[in-house]
């Protein structure tokens, strides 16, 4: 029997700091349970009962990681990214077969039309930055019948969001209230968190990372979390001055940007002591670690997550990274599975999890479900979609997503390893190995990168670094320098379909 998230709330001081952001008063533990007790009667008043979805739709920052905490102890909850336009709140709305949608007081924006016409309630948030809890509404705009009392259960759905998208289209992903208090649970031992710790909270909050790992993580231990407007590496140094963080969670490529800002930000660094730096979503490369942790004097605990797990699978611990490994068992059981008969294997394969933290399905999408779940050894078992295998001390490698693995006439290429090594070529920054369509051999290696500021290099160079390192068909045959590597919206580069964007098939 799980438990939720208000069970898990309901310890810490009243008068210790929870949700903060830059001019605003923190918001106590003792104004947080108290909001949460008059969010539920707005939303009972309003019409919003345990088992409704309430979509929310706002700025990153306090008033969103505040809605987000203290709606998912009445009813569901629904992020959804605020950059969207009408179509896409049309289609994810719908999907979402949402009763509400939150807004800012004065939001005009793409997502009401599409509400509007769904008969959803809008309710709009009234906050005042001087008395967070006391001031913070979710105003109807149109009166309601008020919907029955009730309390979620661990059984309840607390959180639905859609997948990143990376490998196809998003899928629609409930977790249960024991999902997310089994996650948070997790995260916060696995980093050792304490009512000691601030996060500074850079990643978006619609996405399963901030909104588990940053948000619930720190929560449930009784910390405290300083909310930016989202990230920005030109003013993330200025921020942490004022927060004074003991750490924080970001994708590689956040932590790549805030690197490229540290030399000139050095008094800050040694100002603001981080106990950790924690990384996730993507693949760390191993330089980029060991640049974070010389540069911040400070462990960088690299994780691997995904939303079907309410965010983290296993991660680093604390006192020993191994630098390209996403870490041990944190959490869910971790296993290898074949990839295409439903058994358990030792060596590389599928990654496959199971535990309290794994959502019990996708929605609508008994395919997927078919395809994704099997019962083995006594517990049902999750494919995540990544291939990897464990090393003899526990720690898991990933290899690449299978839907990713670059096959060249037969011969399969982690596009990970060949990221691997271009990251050791002293002029590149960044770099994604890509699939590029081929017509004898179906797929060849390609690989697109950014240099470092100032550094020079020739695609004819980087490949014949890389066939000083690679066996001959790994090596990419196509290098393209870019300014940029396009990225989705949790700022994950996207290897399928990279090579039509980037022009280099004719479609
Ligand atoms: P979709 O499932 O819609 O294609 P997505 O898989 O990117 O999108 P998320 O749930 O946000 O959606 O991401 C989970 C995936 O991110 C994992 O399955 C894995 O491929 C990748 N990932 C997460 N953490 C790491 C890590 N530390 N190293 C490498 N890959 C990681
Ligand atoms: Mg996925």
């Amino acid at each position: 029997m799980g438990t939720t998230l208000q069970a898990l709330l309901a310890a810490h001081p009243d008068t210790a700091p929870a949700i903060g952001a830059p001019g605003r008063t923190w918001l106590t533990y003792g104004g947080l349970r108290a909001l949460s007790a008059d969010i539920r009667t707005q939303l009972r008043s309003a019409g919003v009962g345990p088992s409704d979805r309430v979509a929310i739709v706002l700025p990153n920052g306090a008033a969103m990681a505040t809605a987000f905490v203290t709606i998912a102890q009445s009813a569901t909850t629904a992020p959804l990214n605020p950059s969207y336009r009408e179509d896409e709140y049309t289609f994810y709305l719908e999907d979402l077969k949402a009763k509400a949608l939150v807004v800012e007081a004065a939001y005009d924006g793409p997502a009401l039309a599409p509400a509007q016409r769904a008969g959803m309630t809008i309710l709009r948030v009234e906050s005042d930055d001087a008395d967070p809890a006391g001031s913070f509404r979710l105003v109807p705009d149109a009166a309601q019948d008020a919907a029955p009392e009730g309390t979620p259960g661990p059984d309840d759905i607390a959180l639905i969001l859609h997948t990143s998208g990376t490998t196809s289209r998003p899928k629609i992903v409930p977790l249960l209230q024991s999902n997310l208090a089994a996650s948070a649970v997790n995260i916060a031992h696995s980093l050792a968190l304490t009512p000691q710790d601030r996060c500074l909270n850079v990643m978006p909050l619609f996405h399963i990372h901030g909104l588990v790992a940053a948000v619930s993580a720190t929560l449930i231990s009784g910390g405290s979390i300083f909310c930016t407007a989202g990230f920005n590496a030109m003013n993330f140094f200025a921020i942490m001055e004022e927060a004074r963080p003991t750490w924080y969670t970001a994708v590689p490529t956040m932590h790549q940007a805030i690197l490229s800002r540290a030399p000139r930000n050095a008094e800050t660094i040694a100002n603001v002591p981080l106990r950790f730096l924690r990384s996730s979503s993507a693949s760390l490369p191993a330089q980029v670690m060991e640049e974070l942790a010389r540069t911040f004097n400070a462990p960088v605990v690299e994780a691997y997550g995904m939303t079907e797990a309410t965010h983290q699978m296993c991660c680093n611990p604390l006192d020993r990274q191994k630098p390209g490994s996403v870490g041990v068992e944190a959490g869910p059981m971790v296993r290898i599975a074949h990839e295409t008969e439903n058994r358990l294997i030792d060596g590389t394969g599928e990654v496959c999890i199971s535990g309290d933290n794994v959502t019990p399905g996708y929605e609508g999408n008994p395919d997927a479900n078919a395809k994704n779940f099997f019962e083995a050894e006594g517990h049902r078992w999750f494919r995540t979609g990544d291939q990897g295998a464990f090393d003899n001390d526990g720690f898991l490698h990933l290899t690449g997503r299978l839907k990713e693995i670059i096959n060249r006439g037969g011969e399969k290429v982690s596009p990970l390893e060949v990221d691997g090594v271009l990251m050791d070529h002293p002029a590149i920054q960044q770099v994604v190995t890509f699939a590029l369509p081929h017509p004898k051999l179906g797929e060849e290696v390609a690989a697109a990168v950014v240099l470092r500021d100032g550094a020079q290099a020739d695609e004819a160079g980087i490949r014949d670094f890389a066939r000083q390192r690679l066996a001959e068909f790994k090596v990419p045959r196509r290098v393209v320098i870019l300014d940029e590597i396009p990225k989705g919206a949790t700022g994950k580069m996207q290897r399928i379909g990279l090579a039509e964007k980037l022009g280099l098939v004719e479609t």
